[in-house]
């Protein structure tokens, strides 16, 4: 990538350029102000301090890409700052964080053809609340909901709790506006279902982690929503007699909606740091928690495959029908970031694995020397491990300390590499897995992904050191 001319910092000119692109009140650039855009949910990555600019349209963060080429600054696009592996936190002093927050449109849904335009800023939750009543859903739902944007969950082809119902962002996105990283708009907004001239865009701007446009506009596929819904807690003695048991819960239960596991280190962390009791049976399980969801009497199929399973697990299903009940089940899924947050800043990696491996690599885990115990959950449906080794970032970080966790980032990765897996299921790649790229992809594919930055982005611009480090990085 050719690296733009760069200076320490951007002189008052560029500022006063960026105020009459966005207007003074835009543009932000007391240290104070800034603080929160700097840091990352995790507390893992910061930034020095540098400006923050809120463009209102797609015209105006046009124009503030095109004065980054004229000029020569890099741009880091940023939604919710909820990304776990850095993407959003400038690496580069002469950098400009490009906040979605103003980017807020919600389009009345079209429901002839189940689609809707947004803003790339609009937050997960806000979209979900938008579309209550009008019998259509949104297909990807997350536990950062409340913050996470549109346009973030595009740019990390964000997971969730129902891929194996829904898939990924990827299968959602129909297309994007944006501006590329060389000042150029595409937007792709037809909402044709079937659209085969030349090459998919959209599919390659979805996980492009701001690397090669910022996204400000797209439209999206919605789901029906569902009539009934039921979720139900499983626990098994083993990991290995819980995933064997999803092979029977996706053969019987076609409503399936989520499939997510729990094992009792993360149990009792969430447990503890809540004051939270755990739920009758479960403590000291390996627990699945399974969604089904459907127009049917959905719940007779969970009890049908509870039936099946009832040799092999431990103790009475907790099921829940109402939502609140059901929300009561879901807290010790989702709380298990919040927990582990608690303790101090976590090495956190979220990887993929073939789900015959699942359980040789939970072992492997366990089994590494570490400062802390692993915990251990994620979607399992999709094969996604997320590993977190809690505190392993204290706040007074010393060289030991830090080599120390470097080490059993690169063993945790290296057994994903042994058991055929992916450094990355969902988070996407960030600057924290930037060193280990080849371990899962090759020399000429990541050689084909700098060509494709060179095009789109051809003075490097964009979210530098993201995916793919800068050269000289
Ligand atoms: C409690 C918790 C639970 C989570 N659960 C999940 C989960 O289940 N599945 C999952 O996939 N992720 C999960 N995440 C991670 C995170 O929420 C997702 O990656 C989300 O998609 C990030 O959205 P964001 O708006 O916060 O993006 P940010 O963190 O702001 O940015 C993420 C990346 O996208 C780029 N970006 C942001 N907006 C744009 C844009 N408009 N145009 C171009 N590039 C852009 C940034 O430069 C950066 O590289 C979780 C996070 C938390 C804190």
């Amino acid at each position: 990538v050719v690296r733009i001319p760069t200076s320490p910092v951007l002189a008052s000119s560029v500022i006063s350029e960026l105020r009459q692109i966005v207007g003074a009140a835009h543009v932000l650039i007391d240290p104070d102000v800034t603080a929160t855009y700097r840091t990352d949910w995790t507390g893992r990555f910061h930034s020095e301090p540098l400006p923050v600019v809120r463009p209102g349209s797609t015209v105006e963060v046009q124009e503030v890409v095109a004065l980054a080429n004229r000029i020569g600054f890099h741009v880091v696009p940023q939604g919710g700052n909820t990304g776990l592996v850095g993407g959003s936190i400038p690496t580069k002093r002469d950098s400009v964080i490009v906040s979605t927050s103003r980017l807020q449109w919600i389009d009345e849904p079209d429901l002839l053809s189940a689609q809707i335009v947004v803003g790339a800023g609009v937050r997960l939750a806000t979209l979900q609340h938008a579309l209550l009543g009008t019998g259509w859903m949104f297909g990807v739902d997350l536990g950062a909901r409340d913050s996470c944007t549109i346009g973030g969950m595009v740019a990390t082809n964000a997971g969730g709790i129902t891929v194996v119902r829904h898939g990924m962002m990827r299968h959602q996105v129909l297309g994007i506006e944006a501006v590329l990283g060389d000042g150029s708009v595409i937007s792709h907004l037809n909402g044709l279902e079937k659209d085969n001239t030349g090459y998919d865009l959209d599919g390659l701007l979805t996980g492009s982690e701001g690397t090669l446009a910022v996204m400000t506009r797209v439209l999206l596929k919605l789901r029906p929503s569902q009539l009934r819904t039921a979720t139900a807690m499983l626990g098994f003695p083993t990991v290995d007699a819980a995933v064997s048991a999803t092979a029977l819960i996706r053969r019987s239960v076609p409503s399936l909606e989520s499939l997510e596991l729990m094992l009792p280190s993360g149990i009792e962390l969430v447990g503890s740091a809540f004051g939270w009791e755990v739920p009758e049976g479960m403590a000291g399980q390996t627990v699945l928690l399974v969604e089904v969801a459907g127009a049917e009497k959905v719940e007779d199929e969970l009890a049908n495959v509870c039936d099946a399973l009832g040799t092999v697990m431990t103790a009475d299903p907790a099921v829940a029908l109402s939502s609140s009940a059901r929300a009561s089940l879901w807290r010790w899924r989702e709380a298990h970031t919040a927990a582990i947050a608690t303790l101090g800043v976590p090495l956190k990696l979220d990887v993929s694995l073939p789900q015959k491996e699942i359980r040789h690599f939970i072992d492997a885990v366990f089994r590494l020397p570490a400062p802390a115990r692993p915990i251990v959950f994620g979607h399992l449906g999709d094969g996604n491990l997320h590993v977190n080794f809690p505190a392993c970032f204290p706040k007074s970080t010393s060289e030991a300390i830090a080599a120390e966790t470097h080490d059993l980032e690169v063993r945790v990765l290296a057994l994903v590499s042994l058991h055929g897996g992916s450094v990355s299921a969902e988070h996407g790649v960030g600057v924290a897995k930037t060193p280990y790229l080849s371990m899962t992809r090759s020399a000429s594919e990541i050689d084909a992904f700098r060509r494709v930055k060179r095009a789109l982005d051809p003075l490097g611009i964009l979210n530098p050191g993201v995916i793919v480090a800068s050269s000289g990085d």
